[in-house]
């Protein structure tokens, strides 16, 4: 790539956008920021936008893009609002590379743009591959799209992968893809005390600070569900190739099993800056703030089998990977509107999986080949969830 490569993220201000634009600032003679985009928190889009001086930002209510742009007037940002202006910033002419980092469903369509206008990819929002794989992989093979996995786990995976893997695991002797979880919160809490636990210590993370959706996931292990199916097509791995290890330190970011007994792993301090400076720099390497690894400070690594009786939604996640079609998309939904309940106090922690399970049931099974059946599943997920939580809440 000559000159600067210029980004649009997507999410700038959550969690992941904040690291991204952090190391971002680190290289002003590599990076360019062409488009910002946030849903809500204006202050902090605001300041982002006179910090970067992108060319774009987008807001999701058109109120508040005229707020936003009476705010920056001058500054040579044009202010847009709503889905399609997503969609539009993603697929930009004067964007090379964009990070999807959007949370949920809400980020396929623009992340689908991207891979559709032939963007690098920094794909952080697992949600979209988790829903939609089959046709998100198969636009970024019609494309030729370069797709770099931002999720820690899967980055590590890749760094542990040949250079250039065609998606061929076993061409390239790998056995197993061992994907690394840290049990969350609620790894040693009594089964019984579950059904007591509030959001706030749902979302208090012992190594990862993150936005609550997926820190909810993370104490549930359907972040590591959602992250299985997530490799299943980043990877073109069946669901026997794939085995997650808790290992609460979150120093080994995931492994990779090759035939003749190597294990690869990559390795670092738990912090996204990390694979977000990996995938901005891929194949070079930059700063990224970091601190380095200190083996002698951590002393030792524990490595543990998860319990399903304590992750149902971890089973969950292998039976719908397992299924297939329109499995994960419903599974994906249904989560969704199971955790937005529980962070509002509707729902108790141990129905999180309930409402899925229920939803499973609900939706039948069928393909999911195109965008129309993916948004279709997405809906009923949705719909059968409302319905459990209307059994199911309080
Ligand atoms: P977050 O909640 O901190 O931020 C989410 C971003 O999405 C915000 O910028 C928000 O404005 C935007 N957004 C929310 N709803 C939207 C909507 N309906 N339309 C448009 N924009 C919307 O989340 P996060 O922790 O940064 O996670 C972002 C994604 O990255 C998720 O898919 C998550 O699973 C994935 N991820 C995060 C981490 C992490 O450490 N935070 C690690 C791995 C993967
Ligand atoms: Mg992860």
């Amino acid at each position: 790539m000559t000159g600067r490569q210029r980004l649009a993220v997507l999410g700038a201000t959550g969690s992941i956008g904040v690291s991204t634009l952090d190391v971002v600032a680190r290289h002003p003679e590599r990076f360019e920021v062409v488009a910002l985009t946030g849903h809500r928190r204006l202050d902090v889009l605001e300041a982002q936008c006179r910090r970067h001086r992108p060319r774009y930002a987008v807001v999701g209510a058109e109120a508040d893009a005229k707020l936003l742009g009476a705010r920056l007037a001058g500054l040579g940002t044009e202010v847009l609002a709503g889905q399609a202006a997503l969609d539009e910033v993603a697929a930009l002419d004067e964007v090379d590379t964009v990070m999807a980092a959007i949370v949920g469903a809400a980020g396929l369509s623009p992340t689908l743009a991207a891979v559709r206008a032939g963007k690098k990819v920094l794909l952080a929002n697992k949600e979209a591959l988790v829903m939609a794989g089959a046709v998100f992989m198969a636009e970024v093979s019609r494309r030729g799209t370069p797709l770099l996995p931002i999720d820690s786990e899967h980055n590590a995976v890749f760094q542990s992968l040949p250079r250039g893997f065609d998606g061929n695991l076993a061409g390239c002797g790998v056995r197993k893809i061992l994907l690394t979880a840290s049990g969350g919160p609620f790894r040693a809490t009594p089964i019984e005390a579950l059904a007591r636990v509030t959001p706030e210590q749902a979302c208090a993370h012992p190594n990862w600070v993150m936005g609550r959706k997926i820190s909810v996931d993370s104490a549930t292990m359907m972040n590591k569900g959602l992250e299985v199916i997530e490799a299943r097509w980043l990877f073109n791995a069946m669901p026997d190739q794939i085995d997650v290890v808790i290992h609460p330190e979150s120093v080994i970011h995931s492994l990779v099993q090759y035939v003749d007994g190597s294990v690869l792993a990559q390795l670092g301090n738990p912090d996204m800056r990390t694979p977000i400076a990996h995938a901005l720099a891929y194949p070079e390497r930059i700063e990224a703030g970091v601190a380095p690894l200190d083996l002698f400070e951590i002393g030792r690594l524990n490595f543990e089998r998860p319990d399903l009786k304590r992750f149902p939604c971890l089973s969950l996640a292998f039976q719908a990977l397992r299924a297939g079609g329109n499995a994960p998309a419903v599974l994906n939904a249904a989560n969704e509107v199971a955790v937005q309940a529980f962070l509002e106090g509707r729902l108790a922690y141990p129905d999180i999986a309930r409402v899925i399970a229920a939803a499973l049931d609900e939706v039948p099974c069928v393909s999911a080949g195109t965008l129309e059946a993916v948004l279709a599943a997405d809906s009923a997920g949705r719909a059968a969830a409302q319905h459990a939580l209307a059994r199911a809440g309080r």
